[in-house]
């Protein structure tokens, strides 16, 4: 933990590849980065069981030794780091405070590389069973349903990679879709197709999830489903739910200023500094300012971008 109100040149709000990235530029340029982790350190993609397509790393890694490199690669240029979470952001007289939990930080520049978080869906005993057989990551949560009934919902990458993972270790994987075809890589697409070829993963396309069914203190039991095209519902017996329904951006603690209508931050306004948002030096990268495209190396590819524009910025205000 940094003295109170020590002046930073620069503080990194964030630990995934934005952030880490963004770091180790930054510490290479002499800058003496602090990070702000967050919550989890290494941010969502920790959560990631295989990533195959980071260029460089010939056999899948997970997300969490690929952040565990990065953090290694951060420290060993001098990187420090503080277990903290920002709660807000101002900018008086030159300087950005940064209001967090465990205290208050100040610095000349900031990179905000918050990330994005798992969306909810929102319906009956989806908040009751969180936890008790209610989850956003079969990475983590996997383990505890080996030889059980799983249901996977959502149409993107990640469900049908979390469907892929659970199908090796569950007794039954239910692939649960409101379209009728999926957001996702060819090559993972083919993998799940051949699982559910071989009865290893069922497919209920154009359906939503209606309710998640459970006993009050013993947990999840089942799933009701509904058909898009009719509205019947069908109940489907399982003992865990994995949600896989995308994200939103991790950008509460920041003013509406910095924030478009879906709360992604806006960068891209300045033809000079295009990751610096709407407060000058302050910079942004990675998932919390891009709505599609939500990939590691993007995010590492913006952490750079974002780290030498705030060392070039930052050398026009020393002139
Ligand atoms: P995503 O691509 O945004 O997909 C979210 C899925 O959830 C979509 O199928 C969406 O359906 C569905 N959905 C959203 N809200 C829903 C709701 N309320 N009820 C039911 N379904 C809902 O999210 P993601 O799969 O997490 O992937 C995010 C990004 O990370 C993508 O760019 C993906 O390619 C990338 N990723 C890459 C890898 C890898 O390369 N190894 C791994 C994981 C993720 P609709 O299609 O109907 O909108």
């Amino acid at each position: 933990m940094p003295e109170q109100n020590q002046e930073e040149k620069i503080i990194i709000i964030g630990s995934g590849p934005a952030g880490y990235t963004a770091a180790i530029y930054a510490a290479r340029a002499g800058l003496s980065p602090l990070m702000i982790t967050g919550t989890l350190e290494g941010g969502q993609i920790t959560e990631t069981q295989e990533l195959g397509n980071w260029p460089g790393e010939p056999e899948p890694i997970t997300g969490f030794d690929l952040m565990d490199k990065m953090k290694k690669q951060a420290a060993g240029y001098g990187v420090r780091f503080q277990n903290d979470t920002v709660l807000a952001i101002a900018k008086h007289d030159g300087t950005v405070t940064l209001q967090c939990e465990k205290g208050t930080a100040e610095a000349e520049a900031v990179i905000i590389s918050t990330g994005a978080s798992p969306r909810r869906l929102a319906i009956n005993g989806e908040a009751e069973f969180w936890g008790q057989g209610v989850s956003s990551c079969a990475t983590c949560d996997g383990l505890f349903y080996r030889k059980k009934r799983t249901a996977v919902i959502g149409g993107g990458n990640t469900a049908v990679l979390d469907a892929i993972y659970l199908a090796g270790l569950c007794r039954e994987v239910h692939l649960i879709h409101r379209r009728d075809g999926f957001r996702c890589d060819k090559y993972s697409l083919d993998r799940m197709y051949a699982l559910a070829e071989q009865g290893k993963i069922t497919l209920h396309l154009g359906y939503t999830a209606d309710e998640i069914l459970g006993t009050p203190g013993d947990g999840v039991t089942g799933i009701r489903i509904k058909s898009v095209t009719d509205g019947k519902t069908e109940d489907i017996a399982c003992d865990g739910v994995f949600e896989a329904i995308g994200h939103i951006p991790s950008t509460k603690p920041f003013p509406k200023e910095l924030l478009d209508e879906k709360g992604y931050i806006v960068t891209g306004k300045d033809e000079t500094y295009r990751t610096m948002t709407a407060i000058p030096g302050v910079f942004a990268a990675g998932d919390c300012c891009e709505p599609v495209y939500k990939q590691a190396i993007l995010a590492a590819g913006d952490g750079c971008r974002a780290a030498l524009e705030a060392e070039s910025w930052l050398g026009t205000q020393r002139q």
